[in-house]
């Protein structure tokens, strides 16, 4: 369904410019344990290749704002960077993240030449001390790895990578990510072998999944990356994006993003259970693509409890969300007592051939 719902959404439109990026916005971002600026950079890129191969993960529309599998030319992406570099000063920022919508470690998605320029121009800042990129664990060769540490000149190198869960069954029949928490073992041991820092992201509430089943899933996923040494891990919220089959279901009122209470709670539990060893930011929820849904409450403090989650992302502070309150809490925890007697597989089946009926129906 994934690969059909991709196919119906045509090519690329002619009129992108693949030598402009799509955008790029500053976070808050961790040095030495302490809030620093960083810059995020979305280059305009090929798109995932495992979008091509398999469809792509369910919750993932990023595909929507790439080129679809033609080719990007290394001197394009480093056009991309240098109109970034015009646009922005870089001497603010002693983080840059680096990301493509995809893999930068694939050859196909971004030849490593463009990589090397861009850490070319990085060098020439004194003032940036990381950058980050993102790459699925198994698209990241290490030969490719090494040849952009060594062009960092001595800066550190984080991968960031879809983590997701560390059920195996959210991972694969949920989410159909395609590797399990086994393959995480040896992609961390490798990264550490060659100096390289990783950074889990973890999926809030993958479709198919309660909303109690999705708050215990992060917990555990949290507790398995504790368990490995890992004390940073990022939060990455399900949105509803076109042309994926997270929209499929939500047409069909079978997924909502989580409650922004759902998030409060888990790093309420977080702080309690894992305390310092766990420091979890919660990334926003502005992509590359356009969002249909994103978590919410009831609307009238979805603002207060958004502005709070910002501030604790700047200390890790669940302080933050001490006296916070709404009358929509109780609906939220009639949500979270909500229990699906089927098991995964069960459910995926079911709610698919609802969803393919549905979209049977409506021809
Ligand atoms: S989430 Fe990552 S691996 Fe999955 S389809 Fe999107 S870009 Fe590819
Ligand atoms: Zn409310």
């Amino acid at each position: 369904m994934a690969s059909e719902l991709r196919r119906q959404n045509g090519d690329a439109s002619q009129s992108l410019d693949f030598t402009t990026p799509i955008g790029w916005e500053e976070r808050v971002g961790y040095l030495d344990g302490r809030p620093i600026r960083r810059l995020i950079v979305f280059l305009r890129s090929t798109g995932c290749e495992w979008v091509e191969k398999t469809g792509g993960c369910t919750m993932c529309g990023f595909y929507c704002a790439t080129s679809r599998g033609r080719e990007v030319s290394a001197a394009e992406y480093v056009a991309q960077f240098e109109y970034v570099m015009n646009a922005v000063d870089l001497r603010d920022y002693p983080i840059v993240s680096i990301y493509n919508d995809g893999n930068i470690f694939n050859e196909r998605e971004m030849p490593v030449a463009a990589i090397e320029k861009i850490c070319s121009y990085i060098d020439g800042y004194r003032n940036i001390r990381k950058v980050v990129v993102e790459s699925r664990i198994d698209y990241s060769p290490d030969e490719h790895v090494q040849k952009m540490k060594k062009a960092l000149n001595g800066r550190q190198l984080e991968v960031a990578f879809g983590f997701e869960s560390a059920n195996p069954q959210v991972m694969n029949l949920c989410i159909n990510k395609g590797f399990s928490a086994n393959n995480f073992d040896i992609f961390y041991s490798r990264m550490r072998g060659m100096g390289v820092l990783t950074k889990p992201l973890l999926l809030v509430k993958p479709p198919f999944l309660t909303e109690a089943e999705a708050i215990r899933d992060i917990l555990d996923t949290i507790s398995f990356c504790v368990s490995r040494g890992i004390d940073y891990v990022d939060l990455e919220v399900t949105t509803v994006e076109k042309n994926t089959v997270v929209h499929e279901l939500w047409k069909n009122n079978l997924y909502r993003p989580p409650w922004l209470w759902s998030l409060v709670n888990l790093l309420q539990q977080c702080r309690e259970r894992f305390g310092d060893r766990a420091h979890v930011y919660v990334s926003p929820w502005n992509y590359s693509v356009e969002s249909l849904d994103w978590a919410r409450n009831c609307g009238k403090c979805d603002e207060e409890v958004t502005r709070a989650i910002e501030r604790y992302n700047c200390g890790f502070d669940t302080a933050e969300f001490d006296g916070l309150d709404c009358s929509c809490r109780d609906e939220w925890r009639e949500a979270t007592t909500t229990e699906d007697p089927r098991t995964i597989p069960e459910r995926v089946r079911e709610q698919l051939a609802y969803v393919r009926n549905a979209r049977l129906s409506s021809l």
